[in-house]
């Protein structure tokens, strides 16, 4: 079976054109399989919970098709894709108690009271809201809220759900306690899900696969894996990761760049064919805060930075080190008990594998 065909959900060519002319989403193409977990994540105003309301049905599809199962869904309304939604408002019932926001649903859809009852103390005890079915929400904790939002979502047993921020509203302790919750959920049930976020943490740390936005268009599509340890370009790179790769601007000549006091020769981290395009050209000298080692000396496999220290934060597991190198400026992130190293001036090793070199104008990442 090829790809295409293995996919539940199918985004072909999505576009959406507001009434008022404004393209919000670009030609968005995506094959999601069953039991996915599928994140969109990008900064504010990128086109995800326009994309999401699409598949939801609650915002038409001004171009492209859109198929749940091989058949074509543009035209189903919501209650007919048998998807849940849960949003970052919650949108609970503030008059209803936590049992009967948990059953709304299923009376709607004129389930047995029996097997309501049996299914909201399931979904109860799964969610460690048992103790709480006859309160209203205004008498709940942001976190337990939140519980009922998503418990409404899987109560109903459909096969797709799709989340549009949902941790937002809460603190970054409760934040940290739903994202395991949601991921251990998603693994009990199994359900096909689309998760909107523009936290790069809750991305890497939930996703199967994250699809990346800006301005409407998808940048990359991946593993968590694969988008840290191959951004296609500069906005990707900057994007996933904490703190971000730092990315450098520089000229090559005579296949080496020069960043600060530092002449850094790229020999063996662009292959001939692109030192020859790109000499005297601006490139994008990139490197993960994490992936460097205090030392003075450097193998062949490795390149050697001096530089100066402006500032240092201990995080405790870590310290980040925000250096200059002239004009240039970076973050480190090492070991904390190496700050002593770090006081004033020192150097750093950078092993060439970790090295991403772009380009300047289009942002693209070269292959080495
Ligand atoms: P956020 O994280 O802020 O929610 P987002 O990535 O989810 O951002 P969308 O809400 O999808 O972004 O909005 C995408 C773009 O479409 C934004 O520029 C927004 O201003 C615009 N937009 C959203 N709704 C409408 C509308 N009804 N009419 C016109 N433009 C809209």
């Amino acid at each position: 079976m090829t790809e295409q065909e293995n996919a539940y959900l199918s985004l072909r060519n999505i576009n959406k054109i507001y009434p008022n002319g404004f393209h919000a989403v670009h030609n968005f193409n995506l094959d999601i399989k069953k039991g996915e977990f599928i994140v969109f994540v990008g900064p504010s105003g990128c086109g995800k919970s326009t994309t999401l309301r699409m598949i939801a049905g609650l915002e038409n599809i001004s171009k492209g098709e859109f198929l749940i199962n091989g058949k074509l869904a543009n035209e189903k309304g919501p209650r007919e894709r048998e998807i849940a939604m849960v949003f970052q408002s919650y949108a609970l019932y503030p008059h209803m108690s936590v049992y009967d926001n948990l059953a709304f649903g299923l009376t709607l859809e004129g389930v047995d009271e029996d097997v309501i009852e049996e299914r909201v103390m399931k979904t109860a005890k799964i969610l460690g809201l048992t103790d709480y079915l006859d309160r209203k929400p205004r008498a709940l904790s942001g976190g337990q809220r939140q519980r009922v939002a998503v418990g409404r979502a899987i109560i109903r047993k459909v096969g797709i759900f799709l989340m549009d921020e949902p941790l937002s509203n809460l603190d970054a302790k409760q934040r940290v306690t739903m994202r395991s919750e949601i991921t251990q959920i998603h693994r009990e049930t199994g359900a096909t899900t689309i998760y909107v976020t523009h936290d790069q943490t809750e991305a890497m740390t939930m996703a199967d696969r994250i699809v990346v936005m800006k301005d409407g268009y998808i940048q990359q599509v991946g593993t968590p894996y694969e988008l840290y340890f191959n951004p296609v370009n500069t906005f990707v790179a900057g994007f996933i990761g904490e703190p971000p790769m730092n990315l450098i601007p520089a000229v090559l000549k005579d296949g080496c760049i020069t960043v600060g006091e530092n002449k850094l020769n790229l020999s063996s981290v662009m292959n001939d064919k692109l030192l020859k395009e790109y000499e005297n050209k601006e490139v994008i000298f990139g490197f993960r805060p994490e992936a460097v080692a205090l030392s003075t000396s450097a193998s062949s496999e490795e390149l050697v930075l001096a530089c100066k220290t402006e500032l240092t934060e201990l995080l405790g597991d870590s310290a980040n080190i925000y250096i200059t190198m002239g004009e240039r400026q970076a973050i480190l992130k090492v070991d904390p008990h190496l700050l002593d190293e770090a006081e004033d001036g020192f150097s750093f090793t950078i092993s060439k594998k970790s090295v991403y070199i772009f380009d300047k104008e289009t942002g693209l990442r070269l292959e080495k």
